[in-house]
């Protein structure tokens, strides 16, 4: 079988890629709905994967693997790997998750990141009224993620919240030190979000990045009596395009609050330091920043050899990309907690793309047999799908 042509359109905002073959079959791939300007990058590597043997993954990878990097840009790379997959799993009539290994677990637990309210504010009983309507989603999540502090509007809205300079402009500008103030503030917040969970639903906090080491350790400290199930990304994590796992460990080795950190990262190369030196608790690598499914199965593996848990993000990977988290978690070791459910944007996505179960999450929980079919699983409805294709993306679709 060979490659002969690798597409990519932004459909909503999500860059969807689709490999052909010189057999008709065909797969595809998906990435984050941040990235409506992924597909030049996308289009980049089309010229190392033509002719090539699309069942032959891991040789293609080798092919285009070296040419990505952090977060954004590995997603390119990552989109395309779950075609190559979604292919390999057609031509041999098996699902995804036979080729990586086989199924561990026949349901896949997810966790809430996407599925979110107006808060209107940022005082603690705005954090209590969205937790209680995310808890009361018909998903039945049993752990919900919220961003606090530095992933939030607080530097802007809490004021004297820290002592830095506020900055606008990329993802998460702001970075500095904590004033008293802000840091009881983040901890009234987190307590009226605590009594509405209760023990019933596990609560997550994304947190930055943005902290000081001393900062990130006081807090941690003060949040031990909560049970939280992690915090995330304090100093390093979405958007920067480094790790700091030295940093990381100081903050780990002096609280029992777990600390997670990783869905920037792209490559196992770029997890060695965090998981040799057990910098955090928990990494939270993404399947479509990371390198792809395999890519995450090789970090997961190793990061379980030594202690430490993994929570894949994901929570913008749209409907095609929850179809790869699900083969992939499916596969994963015993250190698997839950993925971050990728939740569309736009309700037509579920109209467009045929092979989602229906509800698809009940009790927190995937069936990994809804997506029991060769590849990932999942396809367009090409006549409903087209009516969203841009017009520079026309024939996107064509055999
Ligand atoms: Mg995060």
């Amino acid at each position: 079988m060979k490659i002969t042509d690798l597409r990519c359109a932004v459909i909503g905002d999500n860059p969807v890629v689709r490999i052909l073959t010189d057999e008709g079959i065909d797969g595809l791939g998906q990435a984050e709905d941040s990235k409506p300007y992924l597909k030049p990058y996308v289009l980049f590597y089309r010229k190392y994967l033509l002719g090539e043997d699309p069942t032959d993954v891991e040789r293609c990878m080798l092919k285009i693997r070296r040419l990505g990097g952090f977060k954004p840009w590995g997603a390119a790379v990552s989109a395309i790997e779950f075609a190559l997959w979604d292919i390999a799993g057609k031509a041999a009539g098996v699902p995804v998750y036979k080729l990586l290994g086989g199924k561990v677990r026949d349901q896949v637990r997810v966790y809430n990141g996407g599925v979110r309210f107006h808060m209107g504010g940022s005082e603690p009983e705005h954090y209590a009224k969205v937790m209680q309507q995310m808890k009361d989603r018909p998903e039945g999540f049993s752990i919900i993620k919220q961003g606090i502090a530095f992933h939030s509007p607080m530097p802007v809205e809490v004021p004297d919240f820290s002592y830095g300079t506020l900055q606008s402009g990329p993802p998460h500008p702001n970075r500095g030190p904590l004033t008293e103030k802000g840091l009881k503030h983040i901890i009234a917040c987190v307590e009226a979000m605590k009594s509405v969970t209760g023990d019933e639903v596990g609560l997550a906090l994304d947190c930055g990045p943005g902290f000081t080491v001393p900062d990130a350790i006081r807090l941690a400290k003060a949040l031990e009596p909560y049970n939280l199930m992690w915090l995330e990304d304090m100093i390093t994590g979405d958007y920067t395009p480094y790790v700091m796992a030295d940093l990381y460990r100081e903050v780990t080795r002096a609280t029992s609050t777990p600390i997670h950190t990783g869905e920037q990262i792209y490559l196992r190369q770029n997890f060695r330091e965090l998981i040799e030196t057990k910098a955090v608790n928990i990494i939270g690598p993404d399947p479509a920043d990371v390198g792809g499914i395999a890519e995450l199965k090789w970090v997961a593996e190793y990061a379980d050899l030594h202690g430490i848990l993994i929570a894949p993000h994901g929570t913008i990977d749209g409907v095609i990309g929850l179809a790869a988290h699900v083969h992939c978690a499916a596969a994963l070791p015993h250190n698997y907690i839950a993925l971050e459910y990728p939740y569309a944007r736009h309700a037509w996505w579920y109209e467009i793309v045929e092979g989602l179960p229906d509800p698809i999450v009940k009790n927190s929980m995937i069936d990994v047999a809804a997506f029991n079919r060769p590849g990932l699983g999942v396809k367009f409805n090409v006549d409903k799908a087209e009516k969203y294709l841009r017009e520079e993306d026309k024939g996107f679709f064509d055999d």
